[in-house]
């Protein structure tokens, strides 16, 4: 468990009256502070920390045919979700309420090591910490009444359960080229399919110009955009997601 100021506390804290209390180091809060979200990370035991949730919008051509937009290359596009939506491999996926058209997006996840504002994207490159693949899951309903009114995405993208992500690789450990390998499966059969060749802007590209927006730090994931092929999911449905070589996810959404 960490503290908000960023201590890491080994102790589990306990209710003194009605304040929590630290074990560790006495330190009160009016209500329990939440637990860290975290994800496993492959071949270790130690866990991945999450700080933030970013994501590309439009990052793949047919993608954004088939949403009927267009690919802005010069403003690449953002929204986030919160770090609680993330669920981790294996585990079911609550389907969301207040939707009729819930859709799977799969999508490459890279994890910063490291942070930092206005990044050329050759600084980029050393922040990455890891990759895995994760759906960025989408009500889709919601996101089209929002695109008409002109609202924000929040509440199409940021919902509870929102973002199934793999446990993590560290990127020491991951050889990624254009022919690697991006995709998803519902129920035995392929969804979505791509090289990561496909992609607009390219993952130190994303990150050097999401450094221009917000000050980058350890622990925070993007998500890099997904390829043609979006659909709904139903309750029941299972999903398999693959970053060829590099990471899989299962889940069940319930
Ligand atoms: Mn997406």
């Amino acid at each position: 468990m960490q503290h908000a100021d960023g201590r890491f506390v080994a102790r589990r804290y306990a209710r003194d009256g009605l304040r929590p209390v630290c074990y560790a180091c006495g330190m009160t809060y009016i209500i329990a502070p939440p637990a860290t979200a975290s994800l496993p990370v492959i071949g270790s035991d130690q866990r991945f920390p999450i700080r933030r949730v970013f994501c590309i919008g439009r990052n793949y051509a047919e993608h954004a045919r088939e949403m009927g937009a267009s690919v802005d290359k010069s403003a690449p596009m953002f929204f986030c979700k919160p770090a609680d939506a993330v669920v981790s491999d294996g585990a079911d996926v609550r389907y969301p309420q207040a939707t009729h058209d819930l859709h799977h997006e799969v999508e490459m996840v890279v994890a910063l090591g490291a942070g930092g504002h206005e990044l050329t994207p050759e600084q980029a490159s050393p922040l990455i910490w890891g990759y895995g693949v994760g759906l960025d899951l989408t009500r889709r309903d919601l996101q089209a009444l929002a695109k008409a009114k002109g609202h924000p995405w929040d509440v199409a993208k940021a919902f509870d359960d929102s973002a199934p992500v793999s446990a993590l690789r560290q990127a020491s450990d991951v050889a990624l080229d254009g022919h690697s390998v991006l995709r998803l499966s519902v129920n035995g059969e392929l969804r979505q399919q791509t090289t990561l060749s496909e992609m607009v802007h390219g993952v130190t590209q994303i990150i050097a110009a999401l450094s221009t927006l917000f000050e980058l730090k350890a622990g925070d994931l993007i998500f890099t955009g997904t390829p043609a092929g979006v659909a709904a999911l139903q309750r029941g449905d299972r999903f398999h997601a693959e970053l060829v070589g590099v990471a899989e996810l299962d889940g069940r959404v319930v």
